[in-house]
Order: C-alpha cells, then structure tokens, then sequence
C-alpha cells in the first residue's frame, strides 16, 4: 500500500537516502531501525512530504505520489505522522488538538469531530482530560493525545519517529502499549525505534539502515537472532 522505489534525498552535499527500496503492504508494522544520522526520520519525512525527495518514487495505494500533481494536504490526510517531541498546539485543550485538523483541513462539522475525537481520546485513554491543556499532562499522555490527533483524519498508514525517546522510563510502556494496540487492530504502521522489545514483539518486518541504505529487511526473530548482514549484527550487539 506503500511503495519506495530508488528514493534520493540530499541535503545539499549531504547524500542522505540512497537508492531506497522499501514496500509496506496494509496492516503491516514494520520497525525502522539504525544508528543515528543513517536517515530513518528523513526517509519518514518525505513518505509524509515533510521533505521533498530529489527522485525516485513514492506510490501510496497505487498511485504514484508527487508534489507537482498532487494537494500535499490531501496525502498528509493519508499518512499519520507522530513524532518524539508531540508538537501539540499547546493554547488548545487536549479535545481541540484531536478536532483541529478535522475541522480545519477536513472542514468536517464540528459536533462531528468533537464527537469522533472524545472516541479516539477514549481509545487512548485520556477520555477524562478532555478539557486539560498540553501543560497539565505528563509526557506519555502527550504523547497518546498526538497519537488520537493523527488518528483523527483516518489515515491509511501511521508513521512513528522515536515516539517514545523524550519520554521518562517509566512512561514509555503506556505508549507502546497504545501503539500495539492499533498494531492489532490492523494499522499499517512504519515505526522509528530503539525499542527492541517492541519490535521483537510487534514488527511484522524490521527494516535497518545504514548509512542512507537499507542494508537488511527480515521477521524480528529472524533479524534479531540471525541477522545476515554484518553491519546489522555489529549494530545489534551494541543496542542490545
Ligand atoms: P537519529 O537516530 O539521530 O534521529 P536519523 O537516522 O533519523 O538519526 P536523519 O535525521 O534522517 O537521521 O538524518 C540523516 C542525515 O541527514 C544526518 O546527517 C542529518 O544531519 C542530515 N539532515 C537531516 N535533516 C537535515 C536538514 N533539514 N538539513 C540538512 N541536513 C539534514
Ligand atoms: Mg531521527
């Protein structure tokens, strides 16, 4: 359902993807792992056109995507993104960050997204924090609310970048825990992370790259206790 064929990006000299080769079918979960600088929250940002790629192809549900011929909004619709550091707007109460973009970039009616919001904010379990502010919640929660906002414009597939390394130790679990979740429930999911446990446990396919390449793709179990490639294997040693 989402396709990176020969993906490029450079950030002027800066070789930063090269040649990426990478097919997520639906409701796959797939782990995206590597050293830091080796590319993964870039490649994340231009399957979100966060970033623009220099050539290769994204195709989203079959379609060949592009900034010329396509409303960026309208793909961002398709593509949830959350990230490490929330990005909640942080003068609206957690309900209106879950109907902001419903609202404002869907134009759906506001009885509406406030409806479908206080839903999402049950699922995540902050049903209760409704009317708080960004400000009065811990890390974790944050988190969650940003997970329900990107949820709220039913995207195809949701991206994670690290979304749970800003977080305390012992706020982390309730994260991953939403996040698998909706890993059941059949979400297609690219997921950033040095959570191994949660790879191990819940990634369809783990994906690790190394210098802007993909250097090896295989089932968690596969990778984590035979990994084929050298560089995966050194990579593991020193993580694990
Ligand atoms: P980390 O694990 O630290 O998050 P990463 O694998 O996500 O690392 P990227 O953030 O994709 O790595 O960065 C890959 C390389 O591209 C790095 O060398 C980074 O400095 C560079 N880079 C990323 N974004 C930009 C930018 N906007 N302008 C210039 N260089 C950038
Ligand atoms: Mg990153």
């Amino acid at each position: 359902m989402i396709k990176v064929e020969k993906l490029n990006k450079s950030f002027g000299n800066l070789h930063v993807l090269k040649d990426v080769d990478m097919s997520v079918k639906e409701s796959d979960v797939v782990c995206l792992i590597g050293a830091s600088g080796s590319g993964k929250s870039t490649l994340l940002r231009c399957l979100n056109f966060l970033e623009i790629k220099d050539n290769g192809k994204i195709i989203i549900e079959g379609d060949e995507v592009n900034k010329e011929s396509h409303d960026l909004n309208d793909i961002r619709t398709k593509v949830g993104m959350v990230f490490q550091h929330f990005y909640l707007f942080p003068h609206k109460t957690v309900i209106e960050n879950v109907m902001e973009a419903p609202v404002h970039v869907k134009k759906i009616s506001k009885k509406q997204a406030r409806e479908e919001a206080l839903i999402l904010l049950k699922k995540v379990g902050l049903a209760d924090k409704e009317n708080v502010y960004p400000s009065k919640l811990s890390g974790g929660q944050k988190q969650r609310v940003a997970i329900a906002r990107a949820l709220a414009m039913k995207p195809d597939i949701m991206l994670f970048d690290e979304p749970t390394s800003a977080l305390d130790p012992e706020l982390v679990g309730e994260v991953l825990s939403t996040m698998k979740e909706l890993a059941e429930e059949g979400m297609t999911m690219v997921v950033v992370t040095h959570e191994m446990g949660f790879a191990r446990e819940v990634a369809d396919w783990v994906v690790y790259m190394h210098d802007g390449k993909i250097v090896e793709v295989g089932h968690p179990e596969d990778i984590f206790q035979n990994p084929k490639e050298t560089r995966t294997k050194e990579f593991l040693d020193s993580v694990l």
